[in-house]
């Protein structure tokens, strides 16, 4: 199983000028390749093939208009059109109903302006990591990494990107093997809820955590700051480089706190459901939209590859009935209940529920009722593994 593992580069300025030349080349060539399919498209020829516009990318290098190509490790512009390509596929697929999933985009041209620029290098490329801890990108230079944690194993390519705040990161590929671990016998239902981040069917309650709500306000502060500035000014300029950075901050640090959480809950359990995100009713109101989301499936995505990578069952419950409604001790039905309602007494059986936990002991039924159903394991892939980030111009991917 491919998974990716990020860590911070720190390129000195030369490098940093001559990832940027890579950048461009590689948006250069991605863009050249979509215009030339779009081009053909609206002539009414028939599509280019992945092979044609390879071709047309070593005729283009001979030319004087595009020799500068030349500059940069060739590898990273043949990714830039296996992105460019895997693009279209994804698109394609998508129009065809062969993907679950929130409709893909057609590819879009890059722009110098997105908020992230990504080259990758393969094998082929020869990159290397020194015996001195250094990243070694052909045409860059040795580059200084920060190893946060050790690779688990020998990297099949990396990507390395510049976000907004003008981070640099190398992504590495590792093949994992998959190490089951030693089996449980407990089960567990997740209700994603408004008061908590996350309540379990055994009764715990996973609170958002205070560093993160204080993050957060810092982000609204500077997101503030930035919207009194005058368009155009340096201030302007100054201030989204601090909105991006504070941006920077709470990801990784709620990135951090999930992998915890998120680690925790597959380590104790042995089958783990959690509800849709996508049928659930939250996700309408705007505070919610803002606030979890993001964390959520963040959160579910980690749920599914940890499960895949350690052996256990996760599934994703679809709910078409408001879990928050119905008795998990007699499955009577009873009525709807404003957010305000925190615990409630059963008409039918007598049963106090607390709402969120009995929303989660809901969840954890539907998950087993789901599983003695279903043929084969139905785990679709997470956004932490690598083939699912590979392509290029996935919508919503930053
Ligand atoms: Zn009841």
């Amino acid at each position: 199983m491919q998974l990716r593992d990020n860590y911070r580069l720190y390129p000195a300025p030369g490098q940093r000028q001559a990832l940027a030349r890579a950048f461009g080349c590689a948006r250069v060539v991605f863009n050249d390749g979509l215009r030339a399919r779009q081009d053909a498209h609206a002539a009414g020829l028939p599509y280019l093939t992945d092979g044609e516009l390879s071709s047309r990318l070593t005729t283009a290098k001979a030319t004087p208009e595009r020799a500068w190509l030349g500059e940069v490790s060739a590898v990273i512009l043949q990714q830039a059109l296996a992105d460019l390509n895997a693009a279209y596929r994804n698109f394609f697929a998508s129009l065809h109903g062969e993907r679950n999933g929130p409709g893909i985009a057609p590819p879009r041209f890059r722009s110098r302006k997105d908020r992230r620029q990504a080259v990758r290098f393969t094998a082929n490329a020869r990159f290397k990591i020194l015996p001195d801890g250094k990243l070694r990108l052909p045409k860059v230079g040795d580059v200084q990494v920060r190893w946060s944690r050790e690779l688990p194993s020998e990297p099949s390519s990396v990507t390395v990107i510049v976000d907004a705040a003008g981070r640099y990161f190398a992504s590495f590929v590792v093949n994992t093997e998959p190490g089951p671990l030693p089996e449980t016998g407990s089960a567990v239902g997740i209700d994603l809820g408004l008061t908590h981040f996350a309540v379990l069917s055994d009764g715990r309650k996973v609170a958002n955590p205070r560093f993160l709500r204080r993050a957060e306000r810092r982000l609204r502060k500077a997101q503030k700051a930035l919207s009194r500035k005058a368009r155009g000014s340096s201030n302007r300029d100054k201030a989204r480089v601090r909105v991006a950075r504070v941006h920077g901050r709470v990801a990784d640090t709620r990135r951090d706190w999930l992998h915890k959480e998120s680690t925790r809950v597959i380590r104790e359990n042995q089958a783990v459901y959690a509800e849709d995100l996508c049928v659930s009713g939250l996700g309408r109101t705007r505070l919610a939209k803002s606030v979890h989301d993001a964390g959520w499936s963040a959160f579910t995505g980690m749920l599914e590859y940890k499960a895949r990578l350690y052996g256990r069952t996760f599934r994703r419950i679809g709910r078409f009935e408001p879990t928050s409604q119905v008795c998990s001790a007699c499955g009577v039905k009873d009525g709807p209940k404003p957010l305000s309602v925190r615990a409630w007494t059963c008409a039918a059986c007598g049963t106090m529920h607390d709402r969120d936990v009995n929303a989660a002991r809901n969840i954890l039924a539907a998950g087993r009722a789901d599983s003695l159903n279903a043929c084969g394991g139905d785990v679709r892939p997470g956004r932490a593994l690598a083939v699912a980030s590979e392509a290029g111009s996935r919508r919503g991917a930053a």
